[in-house]
């Protein structure tokens, strides 16, 4: 079948090719110049491999689940066999399921909503806000920002030694930070978590894009992240791991696809049977595209080998902090030190400047695409700022006046694809 050889077939080199990379921008100083996108932990550009496989699929494009059809079929199988590489990127136990979602907001979401009744959750206060949100708010504990990643370890610890009554728990935490690119101790926490009755999720947003995933390893039970940060194009994601909560919990959504049997009782009332599948939780026709560029995305990450692409990444983190070290106004953010271990994610304020201003210079005059604001961790960012952790501030507002140093920040972020 063509499809599947067109993929096979392809040799990937290292770095990845991702679409766009040759694209001229407009200058306010007149001409222009080439784009350089440093703006990955928001969305990556999408693999030359990810469209080439989509558009390889294209002619065979079919209902799934529902057609009887040669071209149902196979939209079927690739969906479906989407699961598998998507699993095996992960290294999830056999046991585990892959539910496709549209995105970490979604997956986070999605187990909030299958949480059993009497369940606390952990998160600490640093998370981007789709780990810190979804949660239901009588039930979630808010952590103070570590240090250290020790003090993070022992401050959960504490906390779920502290929890009355013992019953289940949840802790979130991201694997990597979308503010300073710092690596989280996952499997401290996770140990730390199963020694207390507590369970965990992984939020892999910035994670999976730069660094292998082990569900086994980091002995997580479950782990979420979007297609979008991950070099697939906008609209999906994925929540892996443990079935049994998802299992028992009512569908996120109700509808076809989800259930297995639905009947009209005598009463008028309707009883539906729903699937105990990942397809539990995913009803409605999905999105088959989707779920086809994340596991084309993982396969060519994969088949680049990671400890490729994180030794050039490491090059370009030293690259852009050896830069900013010669700026005597630049501060780069960070929480646990200017040596701990990071993705290349990099947040800096620059004295005197106000960063919504110095972000679309850096647009206007030079062609880089930055970003600029809370990133979505309104209190990690304020008190990395030194700023008052509760004050109010809308995501991405310029919070300074000209000249001022802002109480928001610039973030530069890119990956083996840039
Ligand atoms: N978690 C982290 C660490 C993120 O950086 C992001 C997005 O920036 C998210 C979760 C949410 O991802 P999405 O917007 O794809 O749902």
């Amino acid at each position: 079948m063509s499809v599947s050889t067109a993929a096979a077939d392809r040799s990937v080199c290292s770095p990845l090719p991702v679409l766009g990379r040759d694209v001229t921008v407009p200058l306010v100083t007149g001409g222009e110049v080439t784009y350089a996108a440093l703006d990955y932990a928001a969305s990556a550009p999408a693999l030359q491999r990810v469209w080439d496989d989509v558009a390889a699929y294209a002619p065979y494009y079919g209902s799934v689940h529902r057609g009887a059809g040669y071209l149902s079929q196979l939209s079927t199988d690739l969906f479906e066999n989407a699961r598998g590489t998507i699993a095996e990127f992960l290294d999830c136990r056999p046991e585990d399921q892959v539910i496709f979602t549209r995105s970490t907001t979604d997956s986070l979401n999605l187990l909030a909503a299958a949480l059993p009744a009497d369940c606390r959750v952990f998160v600490f206060e640093t998370e981007h806000h789709a780990a810190l949100l979804p949660w239901p708010e009588d039930r979630v504990t808010c952590l103070d920002a570590p240090r250290t990643p020790q003090e993070a370890v022992r401050t959960l610890e504490r906390a779920l030694a502290d929890r009355a009554p013992h019953g289940p728990a949840l802790v979130c935490v991201t694997g990597a930070s979308n503010v300073t690119g710092e690596l989280w101790p996952v499997r401290e926490l996770a140990a730390a978590a199963h020694a207390h009755g507590a369970r965990i999720v992984l939020d892999a947003a910035q994670l999976a894009p730069h660094h292998p995933v082990s569900v086994r390893g980091l002995d997580v039970d479950w782990v979420a992240f979007s297609g979008h940060k991950l070099y697939a194009p906008f609209g999906s994601g994925v929540l892996a791991g443990r079935a049994d909560w998802l299992r028992r919990a009512e569908p996120y959504l109700a509808g076809g696809g989800a259930s297995r049997k639905v009947t009209r009782l005598q009463d008028g009332a309707v009883r539906v049977d729903w699937h105990e599948s990942a397809a539990r939780h995913e009803a409605g026709s999905p999105n088959v595209i989707g779920a086809y560029s994340i596991a084309s995305a993982c396969t060519a990450l994969t088949q680049a080998g990671f400890d490729t692409l994180v030794a050039r990444e490491q090059q370009l983190i030293r690259r852009i902090r050896e830069g900013l070290a010669e700026v005597p106004e630049a501060r780069v953010l960070s929480l646990f030190g200017d040596d701990a271990p990071r993705v290349g994610v990099i947040s800096f304020v620059v004295e005197g400047w106000n960063s919504s201003h110095f972000a679309a210079a850096l647009s206007a005059e030079y062609g880089i695409g930055v970003r600029d604001g809370l990133f979505c961790a309104h209190p990690l960012v304020r008190l990395l700022l030194g700023g008052d952790p509760q004050s109010q501030g809308e995501c991405g507002a310029p919070e300074a006046a000209p000249g001022e140093t802002s109480l928001n920040a610039i973030r530069v972020s890119f990956g083996a694809g840039t």
